[in-house]
């Protein structure tokens, strides 16, 4: 790829995604395979003010020697000197930028099983260093284009020829391939913006789901449920971008309130599991019924990871034309395939999506409805004829999605 548009893409993931500070301390997670966009990255966070930029690279064929030799015990350690890092970054409140870059199946035939208590051992200690740094810094996710990942989505193509198609796909998914992407992306973002107020003013109390491959479902929003898009402030009031691409308007549902049956349109990768063609029933808000064509197990042992993770913590609205859909690329990473389709997602729900979310504790926002769980999975809904409508509080009924796009104007 042009290293002025990598340039370009690299101001835009500085700027737009970070919004760097002056003097704030910049950490990038980036694989081995990408020093020099890596460099590039690197320079833009200092141009924007960055105090210090720090790397934390991985290497994902280590990561999997690591995960195949080491105990359960051993990797699911948090040591102390770790613990007091993390302690350290909830009061200098670093941006974190992650590169992703790793090949899809660069995990597979690790034990998933041992892989999975591993990470909810570590998650028991990191997760209080997380909800107490949650919306206080700004952090974005965006893509690299690796060989190997881009071998996986373009297997016709020689591997250069491979790796350039992957970085055509990101940079255009992401706005930044022509034009002016600070630009596209404020103009984007407005769109997003003005689609949230419109949905945020109708006074939900819930969406009902409708398609003509059997799904049918009604979820219940919270009063103080709030959608968001493209841009969010942290609590200090930066700006930024935490997913470049973007494309949808969502928002927490209320925990308790989904009846009904919903249709994956999409295979859903979990834990190195391809579950396909699946379908799960809801009962007052839980998952009661789960069904797939191929990695059933898989889908049942997600549900049941923890109490939480048989509720909705995620409704997204995305639609069928967006470019990313548009493009009829299976990415293998939710970045971009969650971002072509409408999707729910079991697990966690997002505290910032309750209105004056600041003024509630952890405990307060799940009173109000808010879900928690160690899991967020996104699984995606959308097809061609999905139509959405929204139930106000005085009953009224609006037209939110018809035959699967926006049914209304920004
Ligand atoms: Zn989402």
């Amino acid at each position: 790829m042009q290293k002025t548009v990598l340039m370009n893409y690299a101001k835009l993931l500085a700027r737009a995604g970070l919004n760097v500070q002056k003097g704030q301390e910049v950490i990038i997670s980036a694989e081995l395979d990408q020093p020099e966009f890596v460099s590039l990255i690197a320079e833009e966070c200092y141009r924007a003010g960055a105090a210090k930029v720090r790397v934390e690279w991985t290497h994902q064929p280590l990561d999997k020697i690591s995960a195949e030799y080491r105990s359960e015990e051993v990797l699911g350690e948090v040591l102390p000197w770790q613990e007091e890092k993390l302690r350290e970054e909830t009061k200098t409140l670093p941006a974190r930028l992650y590169l992703e870059s790793s090949d899809p199946d660069g995990m597979s035939g690790i034990d998933e099983e041992k892989y999975s208590r591993a990470r909810r051992a570590r998650l028991k200690i990191t997760k209080p260093y997380r909800d107490e740094m949650e919306n206080k810094y700004q952090w974005c996710i965006a893509a690299v284009a690796g060989r190997n990942w881009a071998k996986k989505v373009f297997p016709k193509a020689n591997a250069a020829a491979a790796e350039e198609k992957l970085w055509e796909a990101i940079l255009k998914c992401s706005r930044a391939y022509e034009g002016n992407p600070l630009a596209n992306w404020q103009a984007h973002n407005e769109e997003l913006a003005a689609r949230c107020a419109y949905l945020n003013n109708l006074g939900l109390v819930s969406l009902e789901y409708k398609s003509s491959n059997g799904t049918d479902l009604k979820v219940g929003l919270m009063e103080r449920g709030l959608f968001m898009g493209g841009g969010e402030t942290t609590l200090a009031g930066v700006y930024f971008n935490p997913n470049i691409p973007s494309e949808e308007c969502f928002t927490t549902p209320m925990r308790g309130q989904a009846e009904g049956i919903v249709y994956s349109t999409k295979p859903l990768s979990y834990q190195g599991k391809l579950i396909r063609n699946f379908s799960i029933r809801f009962e007052g808000g839980r998952a009661v019924e789960a069904h797939a064509a191929s990695g059933e197990a898989a889908l049942k042992k997600m549900i049941a990871m923890d109490e939480g993770a048989a509720y909705l913590g995620e409704c997204a609205l995305v639609p069928y034309d967006s470019p990313i859909s548009r493009s009829k690329t299976l990415f293998y990473n939710t970045l971009f395939d969650e971002n072509a389709s409408c999707h729910l997602a079991l697990g966690r729900g997002f505290t910032n999506c309750v209105r004056g979310y600041e003024n509630y504790s952890d405990e307060q926002l799940k009173a109000m409805g808010v879900n928690d769980s160690m899991i967020h999975v996104d699984f995606m809904i959308g097809t061609d004829d999905l139509n959405i409508t929204g139930v106000t509080r005085s009953g009224e009924r609006v037209p939110i999605f018809r035959e699967g796009n926006w049914a209304f104007k920004a």
